[in-house]
């Protein structure tokens, strides 16, 4: 789940790194840039902006963890991984549209649905 992420630059990889200085996960320090993997701490698909500052660097084996959920075992870990947290929000908006429906639906004074959903098209009628 890398999103459409830009590419962050040397410093603003360090700015970062000199912001938290360890890994937000295991709480190991950081270590070296190459190691490391570039996270949003909230995920773009939850609407987390693609700014440094919300970016944390974490290691790269830390991230797969956080990104599949802990640990990758069983439920309860899962529910902490941010797969998780996007699906339940697709889910969450999904139950909200529905219900919104419904609401449209049982509005009183709304007139029936109309006989034709797809409107007539008028063909060109040309005589030749
Ligand atoms: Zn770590």
């Amino acid at each position: 789940m890398s999103g459409e992420r830009r590419r962050l630059t040397v410093t603003e990889k360090l700015e970062i790194m000199a912001r938290q200085a360890r890994c937000p996960r295991c709480h190991e320090k950081l270590g070296q840039l190459k190691g490391l993997d570039w996270d949003h701490s909230t995920p773009l698909a939850l609407g987390g902006a693609d700014t440094p500052e919300n970016i944390q660097a974490l290691h790269r084996t830390c991230h797969r963890q956080k990104t599949s959920g802990a640990g990758g075992e069983r439920r309860a870990s899962v529910a902490d991984g941010d797969q998780h947290k996007i699906g339940k929000a697709r889910r969450l908006s999904a139950a909200q549209a529905e219900f919104r429906a419904l609401l449209l639906a049982k509005e009183p004074g709304m007139p029936r649905e109309k006989k034709s959903r797809i409107p007539s098209r008028p063909f060109k009628r040309r005589s030749a």
